[in-house]
């Protein structure tokens, strides 16, 4: 079996240094098994999506010497791929429509606060019969598409990094959106979570790995990956970089993304080598100078920290 893996960046600003880090490490394991990486750029948000962040992070990347094998894919150019997988749920009845306005879901949350509940969807509207469905739509309400979640389930992987990891779908907050609303028998832009497992089944990708952020993800994409009958792959979920007083690095923090780096003189090999060892240590852990290549020999998620990895200025310095 060939060793698939891909990145998936959100064209939304430009190449952040956590989005590197995780390219890095796509990169060294793909290398590491003889394997590929593709690069997807996941611009269905057609607000926040901007050409010139897609420049940015292809030139980061190929600046940083992370070269990808297949790609650059648009997930804007793929969404007839995403709409028949909506239908496929839809005639299965895994999935339906929602007509819930912004006021009543408002109100639902608001409830469910005063009695310090978490908020969540009360998937209210999964069983309606054909004739509230008629009456919703001839208020002229839109809606959107909920895939449905069993409360009951329990969402099982071994994860390459974190180990066992157990999942309740009562916690994964009801029934979830996979297209945005749009007018009664049409669908409307498909979201996140339902655009990559589309993906990943039709790339036949065989590990997704990616920032621990996206756990809670992970668990509503295998129950996706479930319903569209594909493979579920094996999951990695590496630990954020932290600040150095160990608060997620963030856009406060001012310097985060690659081209903050360059243009305060940083080499590629130190940066590379630098985010390598971010949550990283080599078989041999005196060795810390090294190239890509040479990282990529000795790869492996056994050796990637649990627990998050701090910012050191003054070892990238020193790199
Ligand atoms: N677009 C997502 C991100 O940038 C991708 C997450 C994933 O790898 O599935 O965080």
């Amino acid at each position: 079996m060939t060793v698939r893996v891909r990145l998936a960046p959100s064209p939304t600003g430009n190449l952040h240094i956590g989005t590197a880090r995780t390219a890095v490490f796509n990169w060294l394991f793909a290398r590491n098994q003889g394997g590929e990486f593709i690069l997807r750029i996941e611009d269905t948000d057609q607000e926040r999506s901007r050409p010139e962040f897609t420049q940015n992070i292809l030139d980061g990347l190929t600046w940083l010497g992370l070269n990808w094998d297949k790609g650059p894919f648009f997930q804007s150019e793929r969404l007839d791929l995403y709409r028949k997988a909506i239908c496929k749920l839809l005639d299965a009845g895994l999935a339906y429509r929602c007509y819930c306005t912004p006021e009543e879901l408002e109100e639902m949350r608001s409830a469910q606060k005063a009695k310090n509940q978490a908020p969540r969807y009360d998937n209210r509207h999964r069983d309606l019969t054909a004739a509230q469905r008629a009456a919703l739509e001839a208020e002229g309400r839109s809606a959107v598409i909920r895939f449905k979640i069993d409360d009951n389930r329990e969402i099982r992987w071994n994860d390459l990094v974190r180990g066992s990891v157990v999942w309740k779908g009562s916690d994964l907050g009801g029934d979830m959106v996979i297209a945005r609303a749009s007018s009664s028998n049409a669908i409307g832009q498909p979201l996140y979570n339902l655009a990559v497992v589309v993906d990943d089944i039709d790339m036949q990708i065989t590990h997704v790995i990616r920032g621990e952020d996206h756990i809670a993800n992970t668990a509503k994409q295998i129950l996706l990956y479930e319903a569209l009958g594909g493979t579920v792959p094996e999951f990695a979920h590496t630990p954020l970089i932290l600040n150095p007083d160990g608060r997620k690095l963030s856009k406060r923090d001012g310097v985060t993304s690659i081209s903050d780096f360059q243009n305060l003189g940083y080499t590629a090999p130190a940066l590379a080598n630098y985010m390598t060892l971010l949550g990283w240590t080599p078989t041999d852990s005196t060795q810390e100078i090294f190239t890509l290549e040479q990282a990529a020999k000795n790869f492996g998620f056994d050796r990637v920290n649990k627990a998050g990895a701090k910012f050191d200025w003054d070892k990238l310095d020193w790199l």
